[in-house]
């Protein structure tokens, strides 16, 4: 029997015989775009081109607008779906579940015409995150594939985030550096805490930000950088929290407070890492124990670890075999 789950030279999750998660391929009708980060829209205008759907949750479709605005959305390839709802094609049905990650994220899970079910998780955290069950081949993300990457923290890094920010609000403003959909979980982590000051952004993080909000997410108060009000409450160093996008870490805010939020940070919730600047460790992505977890909640048959977008696939594929004796293997390799 042929394999029903791989993942190909180029980074694509395949999965029964129609559907390409993620990168592009020529063979595949059906494209499958789990999240709006830039390694899961490989050759996206490739296949709104090509492929006779391209699926995706309506918050994906609309951060892909605003993150990558020149992508042809309205064509009728893109298929909006929400969670749970079945999408059939050719004989197999295809489902996106909810995946704790960003806004819009998903799993996948295709059942073929002869039964077989096979799944991808797309990028997750363990916690918020239903694992696909009863699955015959898994592709697990493989991010904090290896034992080094574990966040045994005894502290809530979201409060400590919080008070950090509240106590540098004091001297002014305080800058917030990450990717995003991670900014605006900062943003609502804070809002749900009381932090009230205004929240200062250039323009795309702005409307990343309008984006969550008409999604749900409770932001609120949010000024561009450009305008008026943005530009003296930076100018004149006042209280506010400014969100700017981790590429632009070094050019912005040189001489206020600042905080990082990363994920690949595990010695410490929190380290100094600048005169003025510390480093927090939020991630939007299992540790090594959480992808274990996931997998042994989710008991497949077989993993394939995604070994395309980093290096730890062949880690993680051997620690899964060793601790839950399930056969995994990495790809590509
Ligand atoms: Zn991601």
């Amino acid at each position: 029997m042929s394999e029903k789950a791989v993942v190909s030279e180029r980074g694509a999750v395949l999965l029964g015989d129609s559907v390409a998660c993620d990168a592009f391929d020529a063979e595949r009708p059906l494209r499958v775009v789990t999240h709006a980060h830039a390694d899961h829209l490989v050759g996206l205008r490739r296949s709104l081109k090509s492929c006779d759907k391209v699926l995706m949750t309506r918050a994906t479709r609309d951060l892909i607008g605003v993150v990558n605005g020149s992508l042809p959305l309205d064509a009728g390839s893109v298929q909006l779906l929400e969670y749970g709802e079945p999408f059939e094609y050719g004989g197999e049905r295809v489902t996106l579940l909810k995946a704790d990650h960003i806004l819009g994220a998903a799993q996948v899970l295709v059942e073929t015409s002869e039964g077989r079910r096979v799944g991808y998780t797309g990028d997750f955290r363990v916690d918020g995150t239903e694992p696909l069950l009863d699955c015959d081949t898994l592709v697990v993300e493989a991010t904090y594939g290896s034992p080094w990457f574990k966040r045994a923290f005894k502290v809530d890094v979201r409060e400590l985030l919080v008070s950090m920010v509240e106590k540098n609000l004091r001297q002014g403003a305080v800058y917030v550096f990450g990717y995003y959909g991670k900014l605006q979980e900062v943003m609502q982590i804070l809002r749900r805490a009381d932090v009230y000051v205004p929240f200062v952004m250039p323009e795309r993080m702005f409307h990343v930000s309008k984006i969550c909000e008409a999604h749900g997410m409770e932001l609120g108060g949010l000024t561009l950088s450009s305008a008026q009000e943005g530009r003296s409450l930076l100018d004149e160093d006042l209280p506010c929290v400014a969100f700017y996008h981790m590429n632009t870490r070094k050019r912005v805010g040189l001489s206020s407070s600042r905080i990082c939020v990363s994920g690949w940070e595990f010695r410490s919730p929190c380290r100094q890492i600048g005169e003025r600047e510390h480093l927090v460790a939020l991630s939007d992505h299992s540790d090594f124990c959480g992808l274990i977890e996931y997998v042994r909640r989710s008991m497949p048959k077989r993993v394939v670890t995604d070994n395309y977008r980093v290096s730890h696939g062949v880690t993680l594929a051997r620690e899964i075999s060793r601790r839950l004796g399930i056969p995994a293997v990495a790809m590509p390799c």
